[in-house]
C-alpha cells in the first residue's frame, strides 16, 4: 500500500518536532474507494481545563488517533472526508488553540487539533444519532500534566472509534444513490471593481478582458458536459486573492484556473504564458510580474497578511507537494494545446509566487493571455475570434486533464 510512502513522509517532515520513533501503525478504515464522508457542525464547549469537541457525519467511521508534542496536538485521521465546516465554529476555545484539516492523499483526511498545553483523552465517541440520520463524534479532551502526555505518547495506540463494521455497506448504498462529485473547474477572472489591472495601448482594461474571455471559456466548457464550471467573478466586482483561492477551495475546484492580460516594459515580447506557483521564480519578469499581480489587494487598501492559517505547517506541505505535481502536470498539457492555437512566448510555463495560486489543495495555474502594452497582442485579446481560439486550446487541455472522470473525449 502506497500509505508507507507518505508515512515516510510525514516521518521526515515531522522528524525534528517529533524527536520520538513514529512508527505509528496508521491505517485506513474504509477502502479508499468508498464515497468521502461528510463532516459537518463542528463544536467546541468548555473551558481551558476540560473541553468537548463534537462533529457531525453522515456516516460511521473509525477514525485513528495519534498524539504529536511540541507543540501539543491530537491528529484525527480520517477516511476522505468532505469538510463542511462553519468557520466559525473553529475559533480556538477552551483548551484548543487551532483547528486544521484536509486532505492528506490515499483516500485519507486529517485533521490536526492543537491544544494549550499537554490534555489527556477523557472519551472518544461515535454515537448515532437518535433522532436523524448521521452520527456525531465526541470528544473530551482534558488538561493534563507533560509526564501524562509523555505517558499517552509512548502509548501511542489510542483508537477507541466505533467497532461497529457497518460503514462499508453504509457506503456502499450511498454510492448507488449519489454519483461521484463531477469535476469542479474555476475561472478566475483576474482583478475587478476598484482594481483595472493594466492597461492597454488603446486603453483597453485588463479586467473586462479577464472577464470576457473567462465567460467564453466557461461556455466552451459547458458544452463539454460532464463539468462544474464556476466563476469567482461574474461581473465588475473587486475580490481579494484570498477570497478567490478560498472561493475554490469551497467549490472543491478540481483546477484553477486565473485569467490575467498584463503589460510588460519590454518592447517585442508578445503572445501567452502559463504560470504555476513557485517561491523561487523562474526569471525575473515573472517575478516582477508576480510582484504586481500580488499588490491587487493593497490597491484595495486591505493589509496582506502572510500566510493561511487554515492549515497546519506540515500537512501544507504534504498536500501542497500532490498538488504542485498536479499544477504542473495541468500546465504542460495547457502548454502544448495553447500553442497549436495561439502565439507563446519563449519558454511559455514559467513559475513565480503568485498568491492566487496558493491553494494547498486545488492545481492552480495562472494564464497570461498576452501583453496589453503589445499592439498586436492587444488586437487579439479584444478579437472574439481569437479568444475562442484560445479558449478551445484550454478546453483541450482541462479534457485531457480530467481524463476518465468526463468521459473519454480526449
Ligand atoms: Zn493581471
Amino acid at each position: 500500500m502506497n500509505f508507507r510512502i507518505f508515512e515516510g513522509v510525514w516521518t521526515t517532515l515531522t522528524s525534528a518536532v517529533l524527536a520520538l520513533g513514529l512508527g505509528l501503525a496508521l491505517s485506513i478504515a474504509q477502502p479508499a474507494t468508498a464515497k468521502p464522508l461528510e463532516l459537518r457542525d463542528l463544536a467546541i464547549a468548555g473551558d481551558s481545563l476540560k473541553t468537548r469537541m463534537l462533529f457531525s457525519l453522515d456516516v460511521e467511521a473509525e477514525p485513528k488517533l495519534m498524539l504529536l508534542r511540541s507543540p501539543h496536538r491530537l491528529v484525527i485521521d480520517l477516511p476522505e472526508a468532505r469538510f463542511r465546516f462553519d468557520e466559525k465554529a473553529l475559533k480556538p476555545r477552551g483548551l484548543i488553540t487551532g483547528i486544521k484539516y484536509g486532505p492528506i492523499g490515499e483516500g485519507m483526511s486529517r485533521i490536526v487539533v492543537s491544544a494549550k498545553g499537554p490534555f489527556k483523552i477523557v472519551d472518544f465517541n461515535m454515537l448515532a444519532n437518535e433522532e436523524k440520520a448521521g452520527n456525531r463524534m465526541v470528544l473530551d479532551l482534558e488538561a493534563a500534566s507533560e509526564q501524562l502526555f509523555d505517558a499517552a505518547l509512548a502509548e501511542q495506540a489510542t483508537s477507541t472509534g466505533s467497532t461497529t463494521p457497518s460503514l462499508p455497506k453504509n457506503a456502499e448504498g450511498q454510492t448507488a444513490q449519489k454519483a461521484e462529485k463531477r469535476f469542479t473547474v474555476v475561472i478566475d477572472p483576474g482583478h475587478g471593481g476598484i482594481d483595472g489591472g493594466a492597461n492597454g495601448l488603446s486603453g483597453t482594461v485588463e479586467k473586462d478582458i479577464t472577464l470576457a474571455f473567462s465567460r467564453e471559456l466557461r461556455d466552451q466548457l459547458a458544452k463539454v458536459g460532464d463539468l462544474d464550471i464556476i466563476l469567482t467573478r461574474d461581473g465588475d466586482q473587486f475580490l481579494r486573492l484570498d477570497e478567490r483561492v478560498r472561493f475554490a477551495r469551497e467549490k472543491n475546484a478540481d483546477l484553477f484556473i486565473s485569467i490575467h492580460a498584463d503589460t510588460i516594459r519590454l518592447k517585442g515580447i508578445s503572445g501567452a504564458t502559463v504560470y504555476t506557483v513557485s517561491d523561487r521564480a523562474s526569471d525575473a519578469a515573472s517575478a516582477a510580474l508576480a510582484t504586481r499581480e500580488n499588490l491587487s489587494d493593497q490597491l484595495a487598501g486591505i493589509k496582506i497578511e502572510d500566510e493561511d492559517h487554515q492549515i497546519a505547517d506540515i500537512l501544507v506541505d504534504l498536500i501542497r507537494r500532490e498538488t504542485h505535481s498536479f499544477s504542473m502536470s495541468f500546465a504542460k498539457t495547457l502548454v502544448g494545446e495553447l500553442k497549436q492555437s495561439v502565439t507563446m512566448i519563449n519558454n511559455p510555463h514559467r513559475m513565480a509566487g503568485f498568491r492566487v495560486l496558493r491553494a494547498p489543495d486545488v492545481p492552480s495555474v495562472l494564464i497570461e493571455l498576452g501583453y496589453l502594452s503589445n499592439e498586436s497582442d492587444e488586437k487579439h485579446l479584444l478579437d472574439s475570434e481569437w479568444r475562442s481560439k484560445a479558449a478551445k486550446g484550454i478546453v483541450d487541455a482541462v479534457v485531457q486533464f480530467a481524463g476518465p472522470r468526463i468521459g473519454s473525449r480526449g
